[in-house]
């Protein structure tokens, strides 16, 4: 495993709560009460220890990429109470064991992929949350569903009994610009608004996924109710993103 350099207890916790001090001040700002926002915390190559001083904070909700590092850490932590979201791109063989850790998968980005998932839980007799991933970046790099097809595969899945929808998820342009960023925002809530008029039963879009932390406040002024946030908390990973986020 690929690990941060061991970062002091104190500054996690200034960290965390410099963060909720900046999603209440966003929410402030378009008058939405700081409990309609979600924090997850974005824990790939972040020790266990580190993220035990999270945890020890009162943080919860735990994000991670590779399914190996998140098996071993789910297991380390599971006294915490934890809640793991699988947010990184899911590859077929790998299914079974992600069903182990994550309690919802916001990664599902293809049919294909909807379909072996179907499958597992028919096989494991169970049902599971998840959200759309949508590349409203258009960037070949990212994955998702492209925007214009997101509609085709929410119906899609909808047929699929196992599969809960419970909203929709991106990654959003990198910019140091929030002006770059939101209109990626915008689109993934416009999808929203459409994937409601389908007026599908029994699902739920109620949550966009949505804001790093280079741009989570400008998401959650776009309509985020998950922010995921990773460097603002646990500081830089010795990785590329681009490491988690490509096939290799
Ligand atoms: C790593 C990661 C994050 C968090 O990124 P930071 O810039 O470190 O906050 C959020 N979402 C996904 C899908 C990620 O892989």
């Amino acid at each position: 495993m690929h690990t941060n350099e061991l970062i002091g207890a104190d500054v996690i916790r200034r960290n965390l709560s410099y963060i909720r001090e900046r999603i209440k001040l966003a929410c402030e700002r378009i008058g939405r009460s700081p409990d309609t926002v979600q924090l997850l915390l974005a824990t790939k190559t972040v020790p266990i220890e580190t993220i035990q001083i999270a945890l020890e904070a009162g943080e919860r909700l735990l994000g991670e990429n590779k399914v190996q590092e998140a098996l071993g850490k789910q297991e380390a932590l599971a006294a915490y109470g934890t809640e793991w979201h699988m947010i990184g791109h899911l590859q077929r063989n790998k299914i079974k064991h992600t069903l182990r850790f994550a309690q919802t998968i916001e990664s599902v980005d293809r049919l294909s992929l909807a379909q072996q998932l179907q499958q597992r839980l028919e096989y494991e007799d169970r049902t599971l949350p998840i959200y759309i991933q949508v590349n409203t970046s258009y960037e070949p790099s990212k994955f998702g569903v492209p925007p214009e097809d997101a509609l085709t595969l929410i119906r899609a899945v909808h047929q699929l009994d196992r599969l809960q929808i419970r909203g929709l998820m991106t990654i959003g342009v990198f910019s140091a610009e929030a002006e770059q960023v939101r209109p990626c925002f915008r689109l993934l809530r416009q999808i929203q608004q459409q994937a409601l008029e389908l007026a599908l039963p029994g699902a739920d879009f109620s949550t966009l996924s949505m804001g790093m932390s280079g741009d989570f406040e400008t998401a959650i002024e776009e309509g985020a109710t998950l922010v995921r946030v990773g460097t603002a908390v646990f500081g830089q990973r010795l990785y590329p993103d681009s490491y988690y986020w490509n096939e290799t």
